[in-house]
């Protein structure tokens, strides 16, 4: 439980409270923050070399030099960031990302829109047509349609957890990950692959949700009711999540001692970076079995860093090499995502500078 000064609200003095104070006093909660371009609800703009090079965030120099580069690749908890960040523009919005953070919001859309044929309102659950769907209008209704049909109350009307009205009349809800081992994923309502309801959007891994009190060009963003801090995820909500496609499925790590494929049978043009690799993230993954004094970090180093040698030398894609690498250190130290991410960003980076060429083999 964080303590009485985590949370007391940056309004407490009666003022407006500041994004600044607002962005410290989301650190203070463990939630990573980064800025948004003044009166948007959009990240603030990259700098100009990373702008002009589209390159993606993993092994930016920007993130390690503390720069806000690459929207929520760039947050942080660290309070000196926050204060020359802030400090240095104190108009800019705050961002909370919300993978970091451990925190999965179910975003309400109130927009005007027209509503899809009645079985694609709560993908996978079909609407029969008995049922009367006259008025149903927003994110709102189908998002109370889905309690209604779990006999569970509204989550728009949870009085227990932290709700931010929208500008646009829209409401976010926040819910702490009670099971941070299991990983969500973002989704939109809209889209027509995984989504919880009809204009619900669902912001977890990868995605990022704006702080309440920001203020932007339509708003400002209010806390709605008693609640403000996030209460864990009902566990009917995170069953529909993962009934709809919302789990982020990890990918098995074998151990380094019995390979789940005899080196002579693998694909050849995979063989190499896999021989090599392997053992190294088996190491990691097996600090599972030891919470501390582990070598964990020496160990997640020296896979990150052999990884970033073979992606320099092109062996391996990048996103492959970060996937493979992120999933061993979340079996090892899933309660430190975060800590975990900065330590592969640093070590790809550092083993990018040494490309490691397999001889022998492409
Ligand atoms: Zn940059
Ligand atoms: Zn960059």
């Amino acid at each position: 439980m964080p303590g009485l000064g985590a949370t007391r609200e940056p309004t407490a003095a009666g003022r407006p409270a500041t994004p600044h104070a607002v962005a410290r006093w989301c650190a203070l909660q463990g939630w990573p923050v980064h800025p948004l371009a003044s009166g948007r609800k959009t990240p603030a703009g990259n700098c100009a070399a990373c702008r002009k090079q589209h390159h993606p965030a993993a092994g930016c120099p920007c993130l390690a030099a503390g720069r806000p580069c690459h929207g929520f690749h760039a947050a942080t908890t660290d309070p000196a960031l926050i204060d020359a960040w802030w400090g240095g523009t104190p108009s800019w919005g705050v961002g909370v990302a919300c993978g970091g953070a451990d925190l999965v919001v179910i975003d309400v859309d109130a927009h005007c829109a027209q509503v899809p044929d009645r079985n694609r309102l709560l993908p996978g659950i079909p609407i029969h047509d008995d049922v009367d769907l006259q008025g149903l209008a927003s994110g709102f209704d189908t998002l109370a349609l889905l309690a209604a049909l779990r006999r569970q109350p509204d989550p728009a009307q949870d009085e227990s957890t932290l709700r931010v009205r929208t500008p646009s009349g829209g409401l976010h809800i926040w819910y702490r990950n009670p099971h941070p081992a299991v990983r969500f994923r973002c989704s939109t309502g809209s889209g027509s692959k995984v989504a919880l309801a009809w204009q619900v959007d669902v912001r977890a891994d990868g995605g990022y949700i704006v702080a309440p009190t920001t203020r932007t060009a339509q708003g400002v963003y209010l806390r709605e009711g008693p609640a403000r801090l996030p209460a864990p995820l009902p566990e009917w909500l995170g069953e529909e999540l993962v009934r709809t496609g919302h789990m982020i499925q990890q990918a098995p790590v074998r151990p380094s001692s019995r390979p789940a494929v005899p080196r002579s049978r693998r694909p050849r043009a995979a063989g190499g970076w896999q021989a090599v690799l392997d053992p190294l993230l088996g190491e990691v993954a097996e600090c599972a079995a030891m919470p501390e004094g582990a070598a964990f970090t020496e160990k997640l180093n020296k896979a990150g860093y052999t990884a970033g040698g073979l992606v320099a030398a092109g062996h391996l894609d990048e996103a492959a090499a970060r996937a493979l690498l992120s999933d061993a250190a979340e079996r090892a130290r899933p309660w430190q995502s975060t800590r975990n991410d900065r330590i592969i960003d640093d070590a790809l980076t550092a083993g990018a500078a040494r490309p490691f060429l397999l001889q022998g083999r492409s």
